[in-house]
């Protein structure tokens, strides 16, 4: 699923091209997870001015300067692709939405295209959008190493894995910078708070924040199906240490890398360089 490296590389990417732009119209190839469903969408969305595009955790927000917003959640395969010419169809069966905008004399489409569906846009109004937003806990490379560390000792019983991807904690982490940073920080991720000193958990908030950075400036992971607007895969996979590497040798110890099930996701772990009881 696309963390907060891939969807910021889109945001990236829409910013450039739909800051101020006008949809002009959308058309509706196949309805499904759009809300307000079918044409009723494409006629709410018509002659809406962008005036902003955000990130809160892995939602992307499109600001309209009526005040509404586009939540766009791509979950495990959502994609947004952007066309110079107006597509004559959809390029596959899974390409649903087509915008159309315009910014001075450029024109440009946008398709948006989902094979799992588990995604969604929703337009919300004012209100909608704030209750939406206050669902999510602090954004990792906009908090201050203190805030994160507060985070993640907020009480509780769950595993750090856990922990790390509910996203009312810290927004944003999935399930392969979940896994990464447990390994940057020598934490194995089914350790409970209770169990973890001071100087883990600033560990564990750091190694959150430089993953993150570097995952960030390499435009991401395409570990499974993501891509751009522009279908270009993301540059971090080669910079994995431990995710997707059940059974290889651990880059640090040459134990190989445990791969387990926690809080319902294969993890990734090493059960030398992350001891289940913390260091001595
Ligand atoms: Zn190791």
């Amino acid at each position: 699923m696309p963390e907060l490296p891939e969807v910021e590389t889109v945001r990236r990417q829409l910013e450039k091209r739909l800051n101020g732009a006008r949809i002009f119209s959308v058309t509706v190839w196949q309805s499904d997870k759009e809300r307000p469903q079918g044409e009723a969408f494409a006629t709410a969305l018509a002659g809406k001015r962008i005036t902003g595009l955000e990130r809160r955790g892995k939602l992307l927000l499109w600001r309209f300067s009526d005040g509404m917003a586009l939540a766009v959640h791509l979950k495990m395969t959502g994609k947004l692709i952007f066309y110079e010419k107006k597509p004559s169809g959809p390029a596959n069966r899974h390409e649903r939405l087509l915008f159309a905008f315009r910014r001075g004399q450029e024109t440009g489409y946008l398709a948006w295209s989902d094979v799992r569906r588990f995604g969604y846009v929703r337009l919300l109004d004012a209100a909608a959008t704030e209750t939406v937003l206050a669902e999510y806990g602090p954004e990792p490379l906009a908090a201050t190493l203190e805030t994160l560390v507060e985070r993640l000792m907020l009480p509780s019983t769950r595993t750090i894995k856990a922990i790390l991807l509910d996203q009312s904690v810290i927004a944003g982490i999935g399930n392969i910078y979940a896994d990464e940073a447990c390994f940057l920080s020598a934490i194995h991720p089914a350790r409970r708070p209770s169990s973890l000193k001071p100087a883990e958990f600033r560990a564990l908030a750091a190694a959150i924040q430089d993953i993150l950075n570097r995952a960030v400036k390499q435009r991401g992971t395409s570990a499974h199906t993501y891509v751009d607007t522009e279908g270009k895969k993301g540059g971090f996979l080669r910079l994995l240490q431990v995710y997707g590497r059940g059974g290889q040798a651990c880059l640090r110890c040459e134990t190989p890398i445990t791969k387990c099930v926690l809080a319902g996701r294969g993890t990734h772990f090493c059960r030398t360089c992350q001891p289940l009881k913390g260091r001595r």
